[in-house]
């Protein structure tokens, strides 16, 4: 039997105030006040200190640089993370810290490369530059919930700085949150595009995991494709297996959803199942495809014979799911 919790991300780090942050000045209110908490992107990494991320006073920080509101933190955040500020440098008002109170409001400020070198002579020792897939295995959740939301939205105005009715450069509003054209007063909002991700279960409960050219030969996931436009997600679903693996899907259910803004994917995670038992590859995205039951897979992935996707990643939420707890990596032990 299939368990039905919920996938893991579920509650919200920071409240986005999207009134709040409209408001016109916010942003640089709280730049200037010394109050908020400052997260940094330099080339897609940020400050990491002792697995957290290192939040910097706004007023150590260049003022040309992007800046955009993330939100405040929420008592979820304390509640469900266990955050708890801890200043990693002193003295007061200048400090650099990590972890979070609730209420403190966070922000993003994105830097070029040439202020890696500067940002981490502030820093404590120890500090380092880090992308989200290397921080994200040893980072809590709410450290990774902010670094998936600052990712995205960086992401959008390094990918979006032009107005796609005539071309002209646009500049951000709303704390960074819409880009509006000078030109043509259009406005442009951040833009996210689905995926869906599937747990493909066959009619003797086994699931068909698939892997790629890229990937090393023993790593086995979930198989996944973009939506189109004019698609249901169903249809997605179901086209988009059918291309992979030669596999027909019926009744797919959705468990939930993981955003992957690397650059801009939200997955959508179902489950479907199938009558098929033969799997052919379409040796393009995909160039295997395997049944495992749960025994098999169990004892596959602890013998390291197959690798599958990390703790962190919906594919793995996806397959545990499926398998009805937690699947042990080779050395580990049941709790
Ligand atoms: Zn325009």
């Amino acid at each position: 039997m299939i368990q039905t919790e919920p996938l893991p991300w579920t509650e919200a780090v920071l409240d986005r105030g999207c009134e709040r942050r409209s408001a016109p000045g916010f942003l640089e209110g709280l730049r200037a006040s010394g109050e908020s908490r400052c997260m940094i992107l330099v080339d897609g990494k940020t400050l990491i200190h002792s697995d957290k991320i290192v939040f910097v006073d706004a007023r150590r920080l260049p003022t040309d640089g992007l800046a955009v509101y993330l939100g405040r933190a929420t008592a979820a955040a304390a509640r469900v993370f266990g955050v708890e500020p801890a200043q990693v440098q002193r003295p007061g008002p200048a400090s650099v810290s990590t972890g979070l109170s609730p209420e403190d409001d966070v922000l993003l400020v994105v830097l070029p490369a040439e202020a890696a070198a500067a940002l981490l002579s502030m820093a404590p020792a120890g500090t380092r530059l880090a992308g989200y897939r290397e921080a994200a295995l040893s980072l809590p959740a709410a450290d990774a919930g902010i670094f998936i939301e600052a990712s995205a939205i960086a992401n959008w105005h390094r990918t979006h700085k032009h107005c796609p009715l005539c071309g002209a450069i646009t500049r951000a509003e709303a704390a960074g949150w819409v880009r509006r054209c000078p030109q043509d007063n259009s406005e442009h909002y951040p833009r996210t595009d689905p995926a869906i991700i599937v747990a493909v279960v066959g009619p003797d409960e086994r699931i068909l995991l698939g892997g790629g050219s890229k990937w090393e030969a023993n790593r086995y996931s979930t198989l996944a494709g973009f939506v189109e436009p004019g698609e249901s997600l169903e249809q997605a679903v179901v086209r988009e297996i059918g291309e992979e693996v030669g596999v027909r899907l019926h009744s797919p259910s959705y468990l939930g959803s993981q955003s992957w803004p690397f650059p801009a994917s939200l997955m959508l995670g179902y489950l479907a199942r199938t009558d098929d038992t033969e799997a052919v590859p379409d040796g393009v995205e995909i160039t295997r495809a395997r049944w495992f039951s749960r025994d098999e897979l169990q004892q596959a992935v602890s013998r390291g014979e197959v690798v599958i996707s990390a703790r962190t990643s919906i594919a793995r939420a996806l397959i545990e799911h499926w398998y009805g707890g937690r699947i042990l990596e080779a050395g580990e032990v049941a709790e």
